[in-house]
């Protein structure tokens, strides 16, 4: 089964759609949602619905933002952009978005060999895996092959090697673009398919892959959208320009 893995949406409407048009070529038959699906961006209802009206089956879990925007957790750590962004998200989401995000699970799901989480799979909500020495210490966290994970908004792949006789160590790798990379081996994974509305690797452009489950297969996908629609948008919300602005650099 082919699978769409998206992440750290936030609300980002123009790049959700150039994403769902690439993936809809490709083909998939449901979809796995790491969480942060509005927080920052313009557009958290339609990026809910449009999610909604995806053909298959929908797995989602939440993330930080959304949960931000629920009031589930206290905003007093988050900078002050990102504050009045979700202050802002809280008043637009109708009582029915909050109701579908406040459905959304909050601990791991594990799907056959995958497990899926927003930040990590030991602390699912806040933890950054932005180390292969965090993910190392991750691994023992969950039981299933593969772990996928979002929240640093960073595409990368973390895989435990056993060497003979040794130390676990865990080394990060770069995915390739745009072709199938073979899963399969002795190796335990942690992927993170970078995100859709708010890429922070220095490459504005969305990010999101596709999992072939039949035969643990990754393809990583990067696709330009129309960034100055979301800004402009972003612009008559009223929404900070520090969060405008790094939408152009990718950071
Ligand atoms: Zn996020």
């Amino acid at each position: 089964m082919r699978v769409l893995i998206l992440s750290d949406i936030h609300a980002n409407l123009a790049a959700l759609e150039a994403v769902l048009d690439d993936a809809q070529e490709l083909g998939f038959e449901e979809t796995w949602c790491l969480g942060d699906i509005v927080g920052y961006g313009p557009d958290p209802n339609e990026c809910i619905d449009r999610l909604r009206q995806l053909p298959g089956k929908l797995l989602a879990v939440a993330g930080n933002h959304d949960w931000a925007a629920l009031g589930r957790l206290s905003i007093e750590d988050f900078n002050p952009e990102a504050r009045r962004a979700v202050e802002w998200t809280r008043e637009k989401l109708t009582p029915r978005h909050r109701v579908w995000l406040e459905e959304l699970a909050d601990q791991p799901i594990e799907l056959g060999r995958y497990t899926i989480t927003h930040g990590s799979p030991r602390y699912p909500i806040w933890e950054y895996i932005l180390t292969p020495s965090i993910a190392q210490s991750n691994f023992e966290h969950f039981s299933t092959p593969y772990c996928l994970v979002g929240h640093t908004h960073v595409p990368i792949i973390y895989r435990l090697a056993e060497d003979q006789g040794s130390d676990r160590r865990c080394r990060a790798l770069l995915p390739v673009q745009d072709r199938f990379i073979e899963l399969k081996g002795a190796h335990r994974l942690i992927l993170n398919p970078g995100s859709v509305g708010q890429p922070r690797d220095s490459d504005p452009r969305a990010s999101y892959a596709i999992l072939d489950t039949d035969q643990d297969l990754w393809l990583y996908r990067r696709l330009p959208y129309p960034i100055e629609l979301t800004q402009a948008k972003m612009r008559e919300a009223g929404l900070p320009e520090r969060l405008i602005a790094r939408l152009s650099y990718g950071w």
